[in-house]
């Protein structure tokens, strides 16, 4: 008889072995037992079952170190498909993709200011929806859907706590998602979303402490520790986008005073363009006529070309990010930052920047070196992130 214990360890021992093909690429059952410290019989029969449940399959004969040459494992990585959203302010992105992450499909819409949370949340259904019929056959169908919200989330409910720039509170997402497709639904806020798909599939992989910093309208951070997910206690850690750099100066939409988010988003980018062009600064390129029509693409394109006013506002930023960066690295020594989201379409003018400064402000990194990179995965990571969050589920209880 099988004890509870047993199955327990058989449980996590399938994890590290499918794990380990999923890193190896290919690997054959031998290398597995070696790299695993499991015995070759455990590897065998564990693999068998693998293969049966659709996870992995053979490849042809790999390379032989003598002898007979051996049958090379790989993840099947049309085991199954996963669909991940990015909700954020101005978008809905949604992806289909295998159980590796790549893309199968995907398709973004616009949302305008102030669109309500029913309209929000019908547009999201009709994508998710339009990604099912959109999947190909595959063995175990569509494992679950991922969600990133730009806002802070109760990860084990499902539920929106509050998203002040959608202007949502307690929004029982998961719940909504879960009865309309009867599906596992999981849901996070988008810097972890972004953290974890880094981590899997992204910049972060080889890097065990690092923090994802999401700079678009806001800023929220993803904190990677020992290469998993730091969530606190109730799932709520990550907010340093609220940490006080200035305690005298703007409200903020928490209520508490001077938070760096509102000295280095991309929502701050736009607002000292336009206190400068009140005060009278005159710009080749900008204007108050043009300013509402821009996107922070259009702020990097018009740098590149010499703007003064765009330089200018670019270098602002750029500083106030490090403030808040010599923060980050002061208190967790991580061997990587990752920036991400829109401010990262700025690329090395903002880098460089950061990491000037940095290097002469941060104690840690002066005796401990922080390599400071924008993200890899572009504006899909936040996507990708939410697959992240079912992959990483079926990765650790394959079968279940
Ligand atoms: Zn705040």
């Amino acid at each position: 008889m099988i004890t509870g214990d047993q199955l327990l360890i058989k449980q996590i021992n399938k994890s590290i072995v499918l794990n380990t093909i999923r890193k190896k690429g290919l690997i054959s059952r031998a290398d597995l037992a070696n790299i695993t410290g499991l015995n070759k019989s455990t590897v065998s029969s564990l693999v068998d079952e693998l293969i049966k449940e659709g996870f992995v399959e053979e490849e042809g004969p790999g390379e032989s170190k003598g002898g007979r040459k051996p049958i090379m494992l790989m993840i099947n990585s049309l085991a199954g498909c996963v669909i991940g959203v990015d909700l954020d302010v101005n978008y809905i992105l949604v992806i289909l993709t295998d159980i590796l992450a790549n893309i199968l499909w995907q398709k973004r819409i616009n949302l305008k200011i102030g669109e309500s949370k029913e309209d929000i949340i019908s547009k999201m259904i009709e994508l998710i929806d339009e990604a099912i019929k959109n999947s190909p056959d595959t063995v175990k169908g569509i494992l679950g859907i991922g969600i990133g919200v730009p806002g802070i989330t109760d990860y084990k409910r499902g539920v929106v706590l509050k998203a002040p720039n959608l202007n949502w509170e307690n929004v029982e997402l998961k719940k909504i998602v879960e009865e309309r497709f009867s599906l596992k639904v999981y849901i996070d806020n988008e810097a972890n979303t972004g953290a974890i798909g880094e981590k899997w599939f992204g910049g972060g992989r080889n890097a065990k402490n690092f923090v994802y910093v999401s700079a678009g309208i806001g800023i929220g951070t993803g904190i990677i520790i020992n290469n998993e997910l730091y969530r606190g206690s109730s799932g709520l850690a990550g907010e340093i986008g609220h940490m006080t750099i200035d305690i005298n100066d703007h409200i903020c939409s928490c209520g508490n005073r001077g938070c760096w988010e509102n000295y280095a988003s991309e929502k701050s980018l736009f607002r000292y363009i336009k206190e400068r062009l009140e005060a009278g600064q005159e710009d080749d390129f900008i204007d108050s006529e043009n300013i509402d029509s821009l996107d922070i693409n259009d702020i990097a394109g018009y740098a590149e070309l010499g703007s003064k006013l765009a330089i200018d506002a670019i270098n602002e930023i750029s500083k106030n990010l490090s403030v808040g960066i010599v923060n980050i690295v002061n208190t967790f020594n991580p061997d990587l930052v990752l920036i991400g989201n829109t401010l990262s379409a700025i690329g090395d003018m903002l880098i460089d920047a950061v990491k000037e400064y940095v290097r002469e402000k941060c104690l840690v990194s002066r005796y401990n070196d922080v390599a400071i990179e924008i993200s890899k995965l572009g504006m899909l990571e936040r996507a990708i992130g939410a697959v992240t969050l079912v992959i990483s589920e079926v990765f650790s209880y394959p079968g279940l």
